[in-house]
């Protein structure tokens, strides 16, 4: 997620830190429908690289932001292409898409999916348990066809890499290359498609992409929502963003992200929030114990955490 730098303490004033010049827009990456800019400003810090702090008091249940995918893809043919929306089930689909808005919106990028023979790269990564490559599949789709610049995810912090990941990827990466050059897709419009790039691209996806599962009618309040997702394999498909991607991790946080009824991200308070105060998430269960959850961000993102939760030894 966000910084994978050391996490040093938390509970700190955030003022001395604004140290450093930071002049990116955060507005391009906050969903249009907004009415209002979100009440959040993201800073570099000098103990976790950037953060996420409120500019104002946020109130326990409300909604910070909400965010729009980078990318996405579907876990099942049961929800839809584009948003990840259950499709209604009561007619055959011809097209895996929950409404025209949602065909008109990714009818591109589908149509050079479609154009493609994807047996061989779908089955090696079914058979492998991968999920990831899908997002890059989906991302050099949406490059292909114009709607995504092939640098649009390089602003997101990537994992390091073992030799033995990249070696496995090679062969991901042939097998993609290859499903687009059969599809006779032009050298000019698969330029971008380098070794190169599809492994700076899965680096930033393996500690950015969010596992989705929709809350739903479920989705009434902040227990339900918990109780949604503790449910199995509830999973629709995985997705990654710009801004949220920038909230650091804490094992007992003040913020967590909820999706209702499609890929679109909702942040939302937990608790009472202070003005100038870092807002962050927990970016595995929280419920697990401190050596498990410790164990989980060393190996997948890289962090060892000493948050207040961790340091106390709960
Ligand atoms: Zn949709
Ligand atoms: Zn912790």
């Amino acid at each position: 997620m966000g910084v994978v730098a050391l996490a040093l303490s938390h509970r700190i004033m955030v003022s001395r830190f604004f140290t450093k010049p930071f002049t990116f827009h955060i507005f391009s990456f906050y969903s249009s429908s907004s009415s209002s800019p979100p009440p959040i400003r993201v800073a570099l810090t000098d103990y976790a690289g950037r953060a996420v702090f409120a500019t104002r008091p946020i109130a326990a249940g409300d909604t910070i932001h909400t965010a729009k995918p980078a990318v996405c893809h579907p876990a099942t043919n049961t929800v839809c292409y584009s948003c990840l929306a259950t499709l209604p089930n009561s007619q055959p689909q011809r097209l895996p898409f929950c409404s025209q808005l949602c065909h008109q919106t990714s009818k591109a990028y589908y149509d050079v999916e479609m154009k493609a023979n994807w047996v061989a790269f779908d089955d090696y990564c079914r058979t492998r348990g991968l999920k990831y490559p899908f997002l890059v599949k989906r991302l050099a789709c949406m490059v292909i066809s114009g709607v995504a610049r092939s640098d649009s995810l390089d602003i997101l912090q990537p994992a390091n890499l073992m030799h033995e990941m990249v070696l496995e990827m090679e062969e991901e990466f042939a097998l993609l290359r290859n499903a687009l050059t059969k599809a006779l897709i032009a050298d000019e419009h698969i330029a971008f498609l380098t070794k190169q790039w599809y492994i700076n691209v899965l680096a930033r996806i393996r500690i950015n992409a969010f596992r989705i599962e929709l809350a739903g009618g479920l989705y009434g309040d902040l227990l339900s929502q918990a109780v949604a997702s503790v449910e199995a394999e509830a999973a629709v498909g995985n997705a990654v963003y710009i801004l949220p991607s920038f909230y650091n991790h804490e094992c007992d946080p003040n913020a967590h992200i909820v999706w209702i009824d499609n890929a679109d991200a909702k942040l939302k308070a937990l608790r009472d929030i202070d003005e100038g105060e870092e807002l962050r998430i927990c970016y595995i269960d929280a419920s697990l114990d401190r050596d498990v959850r410790r164990e989980l961000l060393l190996r997948g993102f890289g962090f060892q955490c000493n948050c207040s939760r961790c340091l106390h030894g709960d």
